[in-house]
């Protein structure tokens, strides 16, 4: 991409130019730091992944590319449609009801990632495509010291190597710190899934003429061996494919087919359509499959211990995946490449110790991992495909950070035992299989909101308990299901903000997510609001921001009169901390 050669210094060597590598290059380029990018591939190129969450519209802005975006023509996403139960209508989860900011894309990833590593060019970065990082030199044991160089080559047959300060590792799953140097990764059992999937013309697009046009389709397999996406992309094609657990995929590549033979990649692909009455509907007779599109992919749940060290930052897949499910992938990938960008500017410029930066950006990343590791974990609970014990699955320092975090949000703050075992990993999976209750669909959600105000039925609102929402429904059976809905969408709470890492504590220190200025503060020298009380409320800033108001209004104050226990730990945490 770039038309010099790769330079023999650099302050900041970032590997790989996908989602995350791209965008901490921005960053940090943007914060007056000198960075090269090494890309081992020849860009455009293919990858999976076309699906965006609703932040995606707040980090392209801050790097001025969401209006590019816009233009490009992606097609926006209003939310996403779940059949995981059949005989049921799908549930929706609509972005839309946050404002136009919250409308995402999908998006063919080889557009989007080279608009985004173009994008790093145009800010100075010294951006090198087809060029790989073979290896790294460290200062001493690369377990517990500094990286200092690279060795890179290219496949025209130039090689080279660059010494820099600073490494940020986006190399991919290849995660060339992780599995060479660490040696940390984990593979995650209980999702230790296969994807089969291809490209389709002609497909009709979900709920055409409705709010809902144009959202991902996802369904459960009638046989309860795994799930499906269907994501309509603007060239006219459709993204099809079937996840499902390595033993179930095994096993049904073992049957063989009519002629004794077993199923190639794309036979055993048609074969899962037959499980996806919701799928076929849409393929309808006019969809015709892209001979030659089949492509796969296993192993891609896992983790790590830590995600940094001695100036160095691992980020997005590098670092950690959760599933496909729920579309996260790049979401983590930037919220990754942020977090990286201000705790290198942090250490840079003194505000914390270089190890604490080091705490921040894991804590980040594990926090952000594990947030969607149960809303996944609910669904595939909704899907009955939860049947191994996950709990050695999620444990770690990150995890049980993660866990104390999201404690108050999910069994109230009265619970003050910081364990995590089976039982309470079960309790979790079970507000957020809350999120795909097939009883809930857009018209519920609408209903109930007009009932009982849109400042109630929020993800930003207060969060209520299994008690509060008992006491604010009397009754009311779909209401209580609405918002049991959002006391899970309310784990999210600060995910939903675009870059909304701005606002709560972590260790101490929050982030300053400013142009020119990026970097740690801390937490007690920042706003008011950015209190200990906040960091209570990790999970769900708004809540105690807003749980005053709400309280006023005079429809809850009548039932929190009848119903004292709607007070629980919320308004006593607020009183301790000299909150508002
Ligand atoms: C089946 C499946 C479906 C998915 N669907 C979605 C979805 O709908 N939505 C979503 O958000 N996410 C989805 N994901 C996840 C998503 O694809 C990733 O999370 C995302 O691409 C991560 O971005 P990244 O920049 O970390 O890694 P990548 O996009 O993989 O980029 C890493 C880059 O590093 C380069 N590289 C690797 N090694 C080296 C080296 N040694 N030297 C130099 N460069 C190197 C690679 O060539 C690559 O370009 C899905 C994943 C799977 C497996």
């Amino acid at each position: 991409m770039s038309s010099s050669t790769v330079p023999t210094r650099t302050q900041i060597l970032v590997i790989g130019g996908g989602p995350a590598g791209s965008y901490a290059a921005s960053l940090l380029q943007r914060e007056g730091f000198q960075v090269t990018l090494l890309e081992a591939a020849k860009f455009p190129r293919y990858h999976i992944g076309e699906s965006l969450l609703p932040p995606m519209r707040g980090y392209l802005r801050f790097i001025g590319l969401e209006e590019e975006f816009e233009k490009h023509g992606f097609i926006v996403k209003p939310g996403a449609s779940f059949k995981l139960a059949q005989g049921l209508r799908e549930s929706w989860t609509d972005f839309s009801a946050g404002g136009p900011d919250h409308l995402s894309w999908n998006v063919i990833r080889s557009e989007m990632d080279d608009m985004l590593l173009r994008h790093a060019a145009k800010q100075g970065v010294q951006v090198f495509d087809d060029t790989r990082v073979d290896s790294i030199a460290f200062e001493g044991d690369p377990a517990s010291s500094r990286p200092i160089s690279a060795k890179w080559s290219t496949k025209q047959g130039a090689s080279g190597e660059i010494a820099f300060d600073w490494l940020v590792d986006a190399s991919g799953r290849a995660g060339i710190m992780s599995t060479k140097y660490l040696k940390n990764r984990h593979m995650r059992e209980s999702l230790r899934n296969v994807a089969v999937w291809g490209y389709w013309t002609g497909v009709k697009r979900n709920a055409v003429g409705t709010r809902k046009e144009n959202s991902p389709w996802f369904e459960a397999l009638t046989d309860q061996q795994g799930w499906s996406w269907a994501i309509p992309l603007h060239d006219g094609t459709t993204s099809i494919g079937v996840v499902m657990h390595q033993d179930a995929s095994i096993a049904k590549k073992a049957k063989l087919n009519a002629n004794g033979q077993k199923p190639t990649l794309t036979e055993h692909y048609m074969e899962q359509l037959e499980f996806l009455p919701g799928v076929k509907e849409l393929i309808g007779d006019e969809g015709k499959f892209i001979p030659g599109s089949t492509k796969s992919a296993a192993d891609f749940s896992y983790f790590a211990t830590r995600y940094s060290g001695d100036h160095f930052r691992v980020i997005g897949d590098a670092a950690n995946f959760v599933d496909p499910f729920f579309s996260s992938g790049v979401h983590i990938a930037l919220t990754g490449a942020t977090s990286a960008a201000l705790t290198i500017c942090a250490s840079i410029k003194g505000e914390v110790s270089e190890e604490l930066a080091q705490a921040w950006h894991d804590t980040k990343l594990g926090v952000a991992h594990t947030r969607f590791l149960f809303v996944i974990l609910g669904a595939y609970k909704q899907m009955h495909l939860q049947d191994v014990p996950i709990l050695s699955d999620i444990s770690g320092d990150n995890f049980d950070f993660a866990f104390d975090m999201f404690r108050p949000v999910i069994f109230g703050l009265a619970d003050a035992s910081a364990q995590l075992t089976s039982e309470k990993v079960q309790q979790m999976m079970d507000v957020f299989e809350r999120l795909f209750d097939p009883r809930v669909n857009e018209d519920t959600v609408s209903s109930v909101r007009a009932r009982y105000g849109a400042d109630v039925v929020s993800p930003l609102a207060p969060v209520l308990g299994q008690d509060g929402v008992a006491a604010v429904a009397r009754g009311d059976a779909d209401g209580e299901r609405v918002m049991l809905r959002f006391e899970a969408l309310k784990v999210f709470g600060q995910d939903f903000a675009a870059l909304g890492m701005g606002l709560v504590p972590l260790l101490g220190y929050v982030a300053r997510v400013q142009r020119g200025n990026m970097g740690l503060d801390k937490a007690d020298a920042r706003a008011p609001e950015v209190t200990a009380a906040a960091a209570t409320a990790v999970a769900a800033p708004a809540t105690f921001l807003n749980f005053t108001r709400i309280l006023q209004r005079p429809s809850l104050v009548r039932r929190r009169s009848r119903h004292s226990n709607l007070e629980f730990g919320i308004v006593e945490t607020q009183q301790s901390a000299g909150a508002p």
